[in-house]
Formats: C-alpha cells, structure tokens, sequence
C-alpha cells in the first residue's frame, strides 16, 4: 500500500505525477490546492489570509465564506481536474473530500492567533485536525479497483465541515491503512537545508534528527515534517519528500531519491 500525497503549491505538474501513480496499484492520493485557492479567493474579492499560532505554525484564516471557496477550489476544481487526467489515463479514481461518507474525521478548534505578541482567540474558524479515517470505506474502494483521490476539508464531530492539514490527514490515512511507505510530493527537491537553495537538499532524516529537520523547515514545511513524525510513530516505515515538477515523481521516491525520514 502507497500513500502518496500532492500539495498545491505552484509549479507541481500534476500530468507528470498522475502519469507516474497510473503504473501503481493499491494507492490512496491526497492532494491539495493552495496556491488555485489563492488565485480564487483573491478573483473573488476575498484574499487569503493567515494566522500564526503561538507554538510559530502558520495555517490559512477559514471563516465561513472562505470554507465555500475553499469547497470550490479543493472538491471541485482540483478534485475533479485530478479524476479527470486519471480517468483518461485508464484508472477509475474516484474523488472524496473527507466529509463524503465521514472519511475524515477531527475536533474543531478554537483558534488562537498571535498578532505583534498578543494571543487573540478566533471563534469562528472552521479548522481542525484529523483524528479519525473511515478505513472500511477506503478498503472497500481499493478492493473493487478504485483509486481513492482525497481532499480536505475534514467533518468535525459536530458535523461541520472543517479546514485540516493534507499533509497531516495524509499521514494518518497511511498510518491507519498500514501503508508501507508516504510519499509527499510538493514544490521542492525535498527537506532542503536552506529553503531558498534547491542543491541544499538533507537525504535523510531520522529520529535523532528530527530537531534539526524542524529548524531546516520554515512555515508550512514544518507540517510536513511533523506529519512525516507523526506517520512514523503510527507505524509507517519509511516517509519520503519528492519532488513533483518532475518526471516520474513517485518511482524516484521510491528509489529513494528526495528526502527519506525513516
Ligand atoms: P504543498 O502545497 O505543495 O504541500 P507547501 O507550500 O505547503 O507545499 O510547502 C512547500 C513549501 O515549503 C516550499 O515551496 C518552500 O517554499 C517551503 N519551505 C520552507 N522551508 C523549507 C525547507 N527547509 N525545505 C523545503 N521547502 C521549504
């Protein structure tokens, strides 16, 4: 079983990733859409926005309105767009945000934001975090051939749907389906030592080095490494960094080329 997870970040080339995961069986994708919802929101007169929490981790404001365009972008637009491009390459993928048959589910939270040093708390974000995965439904998809395409948001146990991190719910996906290897594909060589020096890439992380690994990473790839943790500690055996604008992302990953975190 493979877990591989797309970002949404610009520059990914979803044709070459999906050209790639089409020579695989037994494959669960997740994928995001950060970078189309940026472009959206701000077409729509509702530009991004970000909150930073006190432990330093930057996540996307989510109040109401942002939730419906953030619908629109994940499920609709590059849920669909990433069916399609399988579809013609003859794999039956079958697209599911996480509040389709409850498949992914987490608490709400309150937000609470750190602006010039003062803690504010955000009532009215619909964020959380993954906590739970209908696996049966999974399981059930996998074994009559489908190829499961998963994107947030995610269902609170309130029933709300709710903003979660891909690349944490990736991990916990591969993790509860007993998956081998977590393969996340994204803008980037890797883990790079110095984020704006693409040759600075780190080959491999271990526990020992997960410290290191977290100051290497600025803003949203400390999610990454911290989910690659989280996966490893839930049994995963190897978690692999890749790069997705080129060809052939996901053999190479597990070749072993990007960034192995094991
Ligand atoms: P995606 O949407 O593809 O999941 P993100 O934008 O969330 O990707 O995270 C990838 C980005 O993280 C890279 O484009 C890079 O700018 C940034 N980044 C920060 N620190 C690092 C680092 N040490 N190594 C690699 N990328 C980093």
């Amino acid at each position: 079983m493979i877990v591989v997870k797309v970002g949404g970040s610009k520059g990914i080339n979803y044709d070459l990733v999906l050209q790639d995961l089409a020579k695989y069986h037994d494959v669960v994708l997740v994928h995001g859409g950060s970078d189309e919802l940026n472009t959206i929101s701000a077409k729509l007169g509702k530009p991004p926005e970000t909150i930073t929490s006190a432990s330093g981790y930057v996540s996307r404001r989510t109040d109401r309105e942002t939730l419906d365009i953030f619908n629109m972008v994940y499920c609709g637009k590059m849920n669909k767009m990433i069916v399609e491009k399988l579809q013609r390459l003859n794999v039956n993928a079958i697209g599911l945000s996480g509040i389709d048959g409850r498949l992914l589910m987490g608490k709400r939270k309150d937000v609470i934001a750190v602006e010039n040093g003062r803690r504010r708390i955000i009532r009215d974000d619909y964020t959380g975090k993954v906590e739970a995965v209908n696996t049966d439904l999974l399981r059930l998809l996998l074994q009559h051939g489908y190829l499961p395409v998963i994107t947030p948001p995610a269902l609170s146990f309130d029933n709300e749907a709710i903003n979660v991190d891909g690349d944490r719910a990736a991990a916990l996906i591969a993790s509860r389906l007993h998956a081998e290897i977590l393969i996340i594909l994204s803008n980037t060589p890797g883990l790079l030592r110095d984020e704006h020096d693409e040759s600075s890439l780190v080959p491999i992380v271990t526990r020992e080095s997960f410290d290191q690994a977290m100051s290497f990473a600025k803003d949203r790839m400390k999610k990454k490494v911290l989910g690659a943790f989280e996966a490893l500690n839930a049994g995963v055996t190897r978690v692999v960094f890749a790069d997705a604008r080129k060809p052939m992302p996901i053999t190479n990953a597990l070749q072993g080329q990007g960034t192995v975190i094991q």
